[in-house]
């Protein structure tokens, strides 16, 4: 019989929903847990942490922006104004992965519309796509954090599910994770943008291209021309002109 750590484990919630007392440790009060640790909502149990990953699991399309609309896995859906799920073509060749919506996005409900929304539409330009054709934008988080801080690991473990179905629904035959958190959360590691730009990964059982974030080029005008070439060598990898990373 397995144990409730162990669900949780098997359905890669942990240690996100790990209590946080040790035994014989009184639990904290929910108002101090909630100062201490924003992010967090109710610890769900793990029938119900296993219901809403099925549930997720199986969304479609027609009922995918209401879902997102609706959760309340973490503690950002008290501060955003409006949930972030996804803009583009349902069945699109790119899927480009961004961090979290900023406050334009949070007041539009749309990803990518401000000052680094005007330059990735740009990019997309050069490279003869745009944000309604042959491409699919997202973020790792679907709800901006305060303040645009960077994401806490258990906002984009809450998070992550719906990243997956869209993933498992666009089908795209090329991701481009756009920044750090992208990339770390699609490749499971800690490893800065530099050291993993230029090279084909994997996701999903398509091909992964790492770029720069917008936001991140917009400060660092130099990046510039890595940025373009990360692109050149996603179309590349898409016309399967470079070999493709082995499957893990
Ligand atoms: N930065 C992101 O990562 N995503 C957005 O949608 C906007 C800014």
């Amino acid at each position: 019989m397995p144990t409730r750590d162990d669900v949780l484990r098997e359905l890669n919630l942990a240690p996100a929903w790990t209590p946080r007392t040790r035994p014989g440790q009184a639990a904290p009060s929910a108002a101090v847990d909630e100062a201490a640790e924003p992010a967090s909502a109710r610890m769900p149990r793990a029938d119900e942490a296993q219901a809403r990953l099925a549930r997720i699991g199986a969304l479609e399309w027609n009922a995918f922006a209401d879902d997102v609309a609706a959760c309340t896995a973490c503690g950002l859906c008290r501060t955003r104004n409006r949930t972030v799920p996804g803009v583009g073509a349902r069945d699109a060749d790119w899927l480009f992965v961004g961090e979290a919506p900023g406050a334009d996005e949070d007041a539009r409900g749309e990803p990518f519309v401000g000052q680094a929304g005007r330059l990735l539409d740009n990019m997309l330009a050069a490279a003869g796509l745009s944000r309604t054709r042959n491409t699919y934008i997202t973020n790792v988080l679907k709800c901006r954090p305060p303040g645009n801080r960077t994401p806490e690991p258990l906002e984009a473990d809450a998070c992550k599910p719906y990243l997956e179905r869209q993933v498992a629904l666009v089908r795209p035959k090329i991701v481009v994770a756009l920044g750090k958190s992208a990339a770390s959360l699609l490749l499971a590691t800690d490893a800065p943008v530099s050291a993993l730009r230029g090279r084909v990964h994997r996701y999903g059982g398509a091909p992964l291209i790492v770029t720069y974030h917008p936001a991140y080029l917009l400060r660092t005008l130099q990046d510039k021309a890595k940025a373009w070439e990360d692109l050149v060598l996603a179309r590349r990898t898409l016309a399967g002109a470079v070999p493709d990373a082995p499957v893990a």
